[in-house]
Order: structure tokens, then C-alpha cells, then sequence
């Protein structure tokens, strides 16, 4: 059997930083992670359509508080800094007028304002309970909340809400989010293709069974998501405490994904890194989607669903996905795009056994479960990962701390065996 003295489950953002600053530190561990690449949810993909995307993360969000920008400028890498373009509206096929386009953004600004008045107020409720949408703008909200917190306001506690840290600095990288999060981690070692299937945390120590083998060690930071935590992805011996389990439950991920076209040049009347947004009000079996056009001047539309049209998108399929996107696309550039397209291509997220959504957000009536996923259990485990990352939860800068801080717990007690139980 493998004896070492830190586990580190998970190799996305949290679990690169954790085995990066326990190698900082000469902390002896050991870094499993079940697919064969490192990354997770930050996922730069330039096979598939022959230019990088980011499958999962894209922007450094709070840009000026984001240690990814730091990281970024040390690589290498370019992001960019100054504010978005206007987001261009398109409704029924055609470019809304600025004072259209202007009262859906205010329905949408003031669905979110409201929510965090409630949630600054100690309200612990569902988005839902507080926001008044026109009805005319109601499934646009919906489908920012999607993009949000990746569920519908009904899901939403107005308290986890309030709690999240926005500067509204979102900048994308050039060479991808993921590639970045991967190039952070590189000189960390890593076993790929190893699935954690159980933790023994009855003894002295813990015990990582794998389908290679068991590994026993000190401890173990747990980074996977709250979604294989809740489905009983790695199986606990004892369990985890009920309070704990319940915390993983109320902390689920939502769901978002990506549907994703190559042109045969970058479009026409787009700058690069553009942004359009197609909502039929009148059509409720549509999806509404945004768009970023051209990014980095790449002929790409990169567009965006989340929450319950995600899920319902998901249960569809690639082929519904791809026909949602097409049919958005001819609403903003004419149905004469449809030549343009030279491929195509989805993210399944929520389908991936070893995700299983977007990102976590605290259920009506459970902000304070998040408190709990940041606490040692038994000076045996920690978790890590988006979800328990305090204000900066579901995010990937937020993950990478979150990491960082599990590592500080193991590297304070290093050589020390765990305290009883
Ligand atoms: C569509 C989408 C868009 C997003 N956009 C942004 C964005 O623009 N900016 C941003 O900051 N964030 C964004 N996010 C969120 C961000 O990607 C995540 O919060 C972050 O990457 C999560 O990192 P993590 O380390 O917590 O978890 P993960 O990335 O999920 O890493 C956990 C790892 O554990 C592995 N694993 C699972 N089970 C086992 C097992 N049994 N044994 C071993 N390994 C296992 C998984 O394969 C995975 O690699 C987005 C996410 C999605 C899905």
C-alpha cells in the first residue's frame, strides 16, 4: 500500500492549488484525479473545432480581485481588461431598439438588486418570493439567473446571493481560462485516470481506496464536486456527519452549458469579442441564448444557456442543443449564417458522472451550509472545490483558494498524526 501524508482528490482548479502549494511546501502527497487530463471544470479545448474555447471557465470574474490575473501575467497569458461591449438584444429576429434593449436590462438588474437587498437584509428565501418581472422579461431572467448561479430563481437563496463577491470585472482570456488553470498546475504531480471509489477515515489515519490500489495517508483533501459528494460519488467510512451531508446536499451544482459554432471566418459587423443575445418573448419552447461573437477575433459564436433551460437542453441532447443554437443564430445574423457553419459542438456538464452540473449555489433557506463545507472533519478531511469557497463560490479563482487554504490545514499539522476521534 502507497503511505504518504496528504490525498488530494480532484485535479481541477482547487485540487492543482492544494498539491501545488503542499510541493511548495515539501509536504509529501499524492494527487488523484478519475479522467485522463487535469483541469475539470477549466477546460480549454482546441481540438474540436481547430481554435481554443473554453468548455467551463472563460472569464477572470472580479478581475482585479482574481489571483488568476497575477498568475496570468507571470505566464504569459493575455486577458482582457476593459469593460465589455454593449450586449446587443435580439428579440423575434430582430435587433431591439435601445429602449427595449434598455428595459430588459433593467428587469434584469433589478431581479439581482433585489435579491441582494433581501439577502443584505438577512433574508434567507428564494429569489422567487422577492423579484417582480414583467411577464414580458420573466423567462430572460430566468435564463440570467441560469447564467448566474445556473438555476432558476425558485432554487436561488437570496442570502447565497447576496453573499457572492462581484466587482463587475469579468475579463476572458485569450488562450483560454482553463489553459490557464491547467499551465498554473503543471510541475504538480498527478496520477490521471484514477477514481477515488471510498475514504476510510476510521483510523489513525485515512484510508483512499482506488481502482489502482489503496493509498493510506494522514489526510485528505476532497475536491470533487458537491454533485459526486451528494450522489455518493466516493463513499465515506464512517459517513460524513449529517450535518455535513446535509450541507453538500443544500450546495448542489446547477446547471450551464455551451453550444458552440466554427464559421468559416469571423462574422461580419461583429468586433471581436462581441456579445449578442436572442430571446423569442412569445415562444416559451425557446431557449433564450447569448452569444460571444468572434472572441479574440476567432470565428467562433460561443453561446451560453444555464439553469432550467439548461437542464432541459441537456435532457434533449446534443442534436436539440445544436438546433437551438442555429435557430438563434439566423435571428441575428440571418438565416444565411447557416453556410458559414464549418462545425459545431455542445458541453455536457451535467451529464458528466464526474461533474454533474455547473456550479453550486445554496438552496431557499441553506446559506449557511456553505459554512460548514470549509471545516475540517475529524483532522482527517477537508473539502475543497468551488462550493466552499466562501464569497468568491463558484468560480474557479474561487476554487484555487479554497485549495490553497485546505492545504494550509494539512501543511500546519504536517507529521502530526490526526487527533482522535
Ligand atoms: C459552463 C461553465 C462556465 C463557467 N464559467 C466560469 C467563468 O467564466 N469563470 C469562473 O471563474 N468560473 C466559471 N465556471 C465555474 C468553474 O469552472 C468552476 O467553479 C471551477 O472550475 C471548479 O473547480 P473545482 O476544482 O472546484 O472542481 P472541478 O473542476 O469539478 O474539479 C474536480 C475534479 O475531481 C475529479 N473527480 C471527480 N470524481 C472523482 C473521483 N471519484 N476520483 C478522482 N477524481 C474525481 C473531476 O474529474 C474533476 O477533475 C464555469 C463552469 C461551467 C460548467
Amino acid at each position: 500500500m502507497i503511505e504518504t501524508d496528504v490525498v488530494v482528490v480532484g485535479a481541477g482548479a482547487a485540487g492543482l492549488a492544494a498539491a501545488g502549494r503542499l510541493q511548495a511546501a515539501g509536504v509529501p502527497f499524492v494527487l488523484l484525479e478519475a479522467k485522463y487530463r487535469v483541469g475539470g471544470r477549466a477546460f480549454t479545448d482546441s481540438a474540436t473545432l481547430g481554435v481554443p474555447f473554453d468548455r467551463g471557465c472563460h472569464w477572470l470574474h472580479s478581475g482585479s480581485l482574481n489571483p488568476f490575473a497575477a498568475i496570468a501575467d507571470r505566464l504569459g497569458f493575455h486577458y482582457q481588461r476593459h469593460p465589455a461591449r454593449k450586449r446587443r438584444l435580439f428579440l423575434a429576429g430582430h435587433e431591439a431598439d435601445d429602449a427595449t434593449r434598455d428595459a430588459a436590462g433593467a428587469a434584469i438588474a433589478n431581479a439581482f438588486d433585489v435579491t441582494i437587498a433581501a439577502g443584505e437584509a438577512g433574508r434567507d428565501v428564494a429569489m422567487s418570493e422577492v423579484i417582480e418581472v414583467p411577464p414580458r422579461w420573466k423567462r430572460l431572467v430566468d435564463h440570467w439567473t441560469g447564467l448566474m448561479s445556473s438555476l432558476p430563481p425558485e432554487e436561488i437563496s437570496t442570502l447565497d446571493f447576496a453573499r457572492y463577491r462581484d466587482t463587475t470585472e469579468n475579463w476572458p482570456v485569450d488562450e483560454g481560462f482553463g489553459a490557464l488553470v491547467v499551465a498554473a498546475g503543471a510541475g504538480v504531480p498527478v496520477s490521471l485516470g484514477v477514481r477515488v471509489r471510498s475514504i476510510d477515515w476510521s483510523g489513525a489515519g485515512v484510508v483512499v481506496a482506488t481502482d489502482a490500489g489503496d493509498i493510506r495517508a494522514r489526510r485528505a483533501i476532497v475536491t470533487v464536486s458537491t454533485t459526486v459528494l451528494a450522489r455518493g460519488g466516493i463513499r465515506f467510512t464512517p459517513a460524513l456527519p449529517d450535518d455535513l451531508a446535509e450541507a453538500i446536499e443544500a450546495c448542489t451544482l446547477g446547471h450551464a452549458e455551451k453550444i458552440v459554432f466554427r464559421f468559416d471566418r469571423p462574422v461580419e459587423g461583429f468586433a471581436p469579442t462581441s456579445y449578442a443575445e436572442a430571446y423569442e418573448p412569445d415562444e416559451p419552447g425557446r431557449a433564450p441564448i447569448n452569444f460571444v461573437v468572434n472572441p479574440f477575433g476567432r470565428p467562433l459564436a460561443v453561446g451560453h444557456v444555464g439553469g432550467r433551460f439548461s437542464a432541459e437542453l441537456s435532457r434533449a441532447g446534443e442534436a436539440a442543443m445544436i438546433d437551438l443554437g442555429r435557430a438563434a443564430l439566423a435571428d441575428i445574423f440571418g438565416s444565411g449564417i447557416a453556410r458559414r457553419i464549418v462545425a459545431a459542438t455542445v458541453t455536457t456538464w451535467s451529464e458528466d458522472p464526474d461533474i454533474g452540473g455547473a456550479y453550486s449555489s445554496a438552496r431557499p433557506g441553506k446559506a449557511a451550509a456553505r459554512q460548514l463545507l470549509t471545516l475540517p472533519v475529524g483532522d482527517r478531511l477537508h473539502l475543497a472545490g468551488e462550493a466552499s469557497a466562501g464569497p468568491f463560490y463558484s468560480t474557479a479563482h474561487g476554487a484555487h483558494l479554497s485549495g490553497l487554504a485546505a492545504a494550509e490545514w494539512a501543511i500546519g499539522r504536517v507529521g502530526e498524526s490526526p487527533a482522535g476521534r
